[in-house]
């Protein structure tokens, strides 16, 4: 069993060699893991700014800097987890079911071997393909999704398939265990009052903007612990973070959480059943000086050390038999 830690940074300086996340190895068989990092550069879902096709390579580069000891978690990930990064799934540029389905082949395989899955977009269609894979192992799931826009739409251009769309799929889909889903981030302009309907109609919790500014960190926290009832599915699309630390993505929506709130909040599903997460639409072409892509590294991180933390002080995930 190969050692799966980062590189020594006081032998190999951080900004050398070829760049992988957090310096993991980088590894082709994923039996033996406990965590995979897998880059999913897929794009052709995006509706306005494209780019996110070059996510996971700039956040590889950005995450070098990332040391491997969490202070505020107490957490050192990569002792307590095997976590490698496993490349890219080879998507199909020109088509988005295609790629679906080449998603699904290498996470179903993955899953099976129980392997925690920690993927990086590309745009967030990819996180519907990942979600029936996550679900045929695990059933319906709970989800903590942050972003500014709850992608609960029908239909864009006659197309099903797109950004827009993967949740409200998810729903029809029955992937999604609705009562335990929340939604935080919420904001900006819609088309109408009718935009938010799905939701509503289906039982699931919308924490907007507003309301975390007005009732706290804390409150949303408490909300987070509330889907604890069963396996959690994380999405993180980068846009839920404000435009001024998160410039670089597809859809920017103005007013959005600070990066020291993101990756609060993500180190609240501590003790949550997470089974799965990914981080998405990261668009490297529109960022400024990497600070989108490094704080998709830092929330990878928080994520990793979210999973280590259960190992160690919540026996969950449990490991496999
Ligand atoms: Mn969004
Ligand atoms: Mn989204």
């Amino acid at each position: 069993m190969p050692e799966f830690r980062p590189r020594d940074s006081f032998r190999s300086p951080r900004f050398a060699q070829p760049a992988t996340f957090m310096r993991l190895p980088h590894v082709e068989n994923v039996d033996g893991l406990d965590v995979a990092v897998l880059g999913v550069p897929f794009d052709g879902g995006t509706s306005y700014r494209t780019g996110s096709r070059f996510g996971p390579r700039e956040i590889r580069a950005q995450s070098s800097l990332i040391r491997p000891y969490h202070p505020a978690l107490d957490v050192s990930p990569f002792e307590v987890l095997r976590v490698a990064d496993v490349g890219d799934v080879d998507v199909n540029p020109l088509n988005i079911e295609d790629t679906h389905a080449r998603v699904q082949a290498v996470l179903d395989e993955m899953l099976e071997l129980g392997v925690i899955p920690i993927c990086v977009g590309g745009d967030h269609s990819i996180s519907l393909a990942i979600l029936r894979s996550v679900v045929r192992r695990h059933g319906p799931v709970g989800m903590v999704h942050f972003d500014s826009h709850q992608d609960m739409w029908d239909e864009y251009f006659g197309n099903r398939y797109f950004h827009g769309t993967p949740f409200r799929r998810a729903v029809e889909e029955n992937l999604l265990d609705t009562h335990r889903v929340i939604q935080i981030g919420i904001r900006g302009p819609v088309y109408s009052s009718d935009d938010f309907e799905f939701a509503r109609s289906h039982g699931t919790k919308t924490i907007r903007i507003e309301q975390l500014a007005r009732d706290g960190l804390a409150s949303v926290k408490k909300q987070i612990s509330a889907v604890r009832d069963g396996p959690v599915y994380l999405s993180f699309d980068i846009d839920g973070v404000d435009p001024a630390f998160a410039p670089g993505t597809g859809t920017p929506e103005v007013g959005g959480l600070t990066s020291r709130e993101a990756l609060e909040l993500v180190r609240a599903l501590e003790g949550l059943q997470l089974v799965g997460a990914d981080v998405v639409e990261v668009s490297p072409p529109y960022d400024h000086a990497g600070i989108t892509s490094l704080l998709a590294a830092n929330l990878l991180f928080e994520i990793v050390s979210v999973l280590a933390a259960n190992r160690l002080r919540h026996k969950q995930p449990q490991p496999e038999a």
